[in-house]
């Protein structure tokens, strides 16, 4: 495997991101293939004994084992860490495991984690269900309120984790104010990238420390595998995360990891367009509809901040109809083009009712306490002509009484 010839890092640091997405990380086998080889390996084979015990004594560069390393996902990583303008970064099966090894790895028994209330449903769950039980204590605070982050400080705060802008409510947290209270007090950050990816935001420029994502959403972005990654400081990755993952054994599939390669090459050009997209159904939506929440609408109570940190809104947005689950589902089942589908950032139109689907685990209470109600749906706009998806919804919002 090697890079094209001369190229190195003083080169591809200076890369700008939309070329970073297309060939950031490749490296060619012999053969000099243009798309990224798919290396479908669990193994490899050594011409020596001492030139494998060489490589587990770490004394000798060169792969062990797939849980460990595999050239496919090694691309991946480079590319993401490029993208993010990280140090480093580890790919993961999916973006659960990503959430959790990014956490789990750097807490013990007797931390405290601050998280922000509005959150993916397993995110919730990691904070709400699995730290306690391991004795790490989290406290829940509105992310849209700095001073509340500084507030929950107490002496063992470890990590602040939060998602912005969160699913499905759309809250958008100050990602620089935030992050600056948490490394005033020696606090990492653990930001959700999953909605805005590397191509409208990247964390590490206002402060954050660790950023992780869900890649089956826009990074894939076609609805085909399932995916994850951790990116942040060479120290941080290549100490604390690995040997967390490297024995609990979170890996990507190299077929997958090859799979979001090929996303990557035109997540740009996907999420601009579909960010376009979302702007003409979201202020097709506004009139419609009593409430309706997207960071790129100046009636989005955080639209300059929102404006301020992503260079564009993304992809999703929630509604809220008045008819509660039995309108939402009304709407859901009159629509014609867009799919009922709990997925996200796939490049077609897809809606869910999250309240019940991907935060059905939690109780009402935490439900209403995040904004979640009954009559919430959430919209992922595809690739598809706007206009189109602007008539299916106007179709189904008459049909559902709106
Ligand atoms: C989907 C999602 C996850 C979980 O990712 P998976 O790849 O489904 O495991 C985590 N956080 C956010 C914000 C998500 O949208």
């Amino acid at each position: 495997m090697k890079r094209k010839a001369g190229q190195d890092r003083s080169i591809t640091r200076n890369w700008r991101p939309a070329t970073i997405a297309v060939r950031g990380g490749t490296a060619r086998t012999e053969y000099g293939e243009t798309s990224e080889a798919l290396f479908l390996t669990s193994g490899y084979s050594y011409d020596t004994a001492a030139e494998v015990a060489a490589r587990f004594a770490g004394e000798a560069p060169g792969m062990t084992y797939s849980r460990l390393q595999n050239p496919t996902v090694e691309m991946l990583e480079q590319r993401i860490a490029l993208m993010e303008g990280a140090e480093a970064c580890r790919a993961m099966a999916t973006g659960m495991a990503a959430m959790t090894a990014a956490l789990l790895c750097q807490l013990e028994q007797g931390d405290h984690v601050v998280a922000g209330r509005a959150a993916f449903g397993s995110c919730r769950w990691l904070t709400d269900t699995l730290l306690p039980k391991f004795g790490i204590a989290t406290t829940i605070v509105d992310g849209t309120d700095n001073q509340a982050w500084a507030d929950a400080i107490r002496p063992n705060t470890k990590v602040f984790f939060f998602e912005t802008p969160a699913n499905p409510t759309m809250d958008i947290v100050d990602l620089e104010a935030v992050c600056g209270i948490a490394r005033k007090a020696d606090i990492t950050t653990v930001v959700d990238n999953a909605f805005a990816t590397p191509a409208l935001q990247r964390p590490l420029d206002f402060g954050a420390d660790i950023v992780a994502y869900s890649a089956t959403k826009m990074m894939d972005g076609q609805g085909r595998v399932l995916a994850g990654a951790v990116c942040g400081r060479e120290d941080y990755i290549e100490k604390t995360l690995l040997a967390f993952t490297r024995n609990t054994g979170p890996t990507l599939s190299p077929f997958n990891a090859w799979v979001v390669l090929k996303g990557l090459e035109t997540l740009d050009l996907r999420i601009r367009r579909q960010s376009e997209n979302a702007l003409a159904v979201a202020r097709f939506l506004e009139d419609r509809v009593p409430t309706l929440l997207y960071p790129g609408l100046a009636s989005h109570p955080q639209h300059e901040l929102a404006m301020r940190q992503m260079a564009a809104a993304g992809t999703i947005m929630a509604m809220i109809v008045d008819g509660g689950r039995a309108q939402a589902h009304a709407l859901l089942d009159a629509l014609a083009l867009v799919d009922i589908s709990n997925n996200i950032g796939d490049s077609r139109s897809l809606m869910t009712h999250p309240a019940s689907t991907t935060h059905a685990g939690l109780s009402e209470e935490v439900r209403a306490a995040m904004g979640v109600g009954e009559g919430m749906l959430r919209l992922n706009v595809g690739l598809e002509d706007p206009q189109d998806v602007i008539e299916d919804l106007d179709r189904a919002l008459a049909k559902a009484g709106l």
